[in-house]
C-alpha cells in the first residue's frame, strides 16, 4: 500500500492550482519517529527520510504536525514545484497542492483539533487564494491507480473536513 516514488530533481510548476491532495506521511517516510502522531516535534523524521530516500525535497507542499498539545502547519516542498506521485494522473498532479497529516490514520482517528487547523490555516486559506472549490479537494486515493491505498487513512472522513471548512470561512 506504500507509495513508490523515484528519487527526483523537483520540477517546477506550470500550471494553475485547481486540485488539493491529502495524505498520511507514513505512506512514504517510514521513520518510527514520523509514523504515529505523538505529542512531540516529527518533522525530523520527515527530513531524515527525505535524505535518505534523496528526494529533492519533502513530497508535500504542507505538513501537519502536532507539538505540545497544538497542531501545527510546516511549509514544506514549496509550491512553485510539483510533488512527485507516479500513482496520479498528471492532469490532477500538475496542478494539485499536496498536504500530508504527520502519522498513519489507518490506525488512529484523527483529532477534531487536527481537522480544524487543517481547515482554516490551510485548505481555506488556499481554495480561497486560487478559487479552489470544495469538489476539487481529494484523498489521495481517490485520484491514485493503485486501487489498494487508503491514503490518508480510513479513519480520515472528508465531511467532518467540508464542514469545517464552512465553519471557518472567512466571507
Ligand atoms: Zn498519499
Amino acid at each position: 500500500m506504500d507509495v513508490k516514488i523515484k528519487p527526483s530533481l523537483l520540477t517546477i510548476r506550470r500550471n494553475k492550482l485547481r486540485y488539493i491532495i491529502l495524505h498520511h506521511t507514513s505512506e512514504i517516510y517510514k521513520d518510527s519517529k514520523s509514523k504515529i502522531n505523538n505529542n512531540k516535534y516529527q518533522m525530523k523524521g520527515i527530513y531524515d527520510g527525505t535524505l535518505e530516500l534523496k528526494h529533492g525535497d519533502v513530497n508535500y507542499n504542507f505538513v501537519i504536525d502536532k507539538i505540545d498539545g497544538e497542531f501545527s502547519v510546516f511549509t514544506c516542498r514549496p509550491f512553485t514545484f510539483l510533488c512527485d506521485f507516479d500513482d496520479i494522473p498528471d492532469q490532477y498532479n500538475r496542478s494539485a497542492v499536496h498536504i500530508g497529516l504527520m502519522g498513519n490514520y489507518d490506525f488512529k482517528i484523527s483529532e477534531k483539533r487536527c481537522y480544524e487547523i487543517l481547515a482554516y490555516r490551510i485548505l481555506n486559506p488556499i481554495s480561497k487564494m486560487f478559487k479552489i472549490p470544495e469538489t476539487n479537494i481529494f484523498f489521495h486515493r481517490e485520484l491514485s491507480d493503485n486501487k489498494d491505498l487508503t491514503c490518508p487513512g480510513l479513519f480520515v472522513d472528508k465531511t467532518v473536513i467540508i464542514s469545517m471548512m464552512r465553519k471557518y470561512l472567512i466571507k
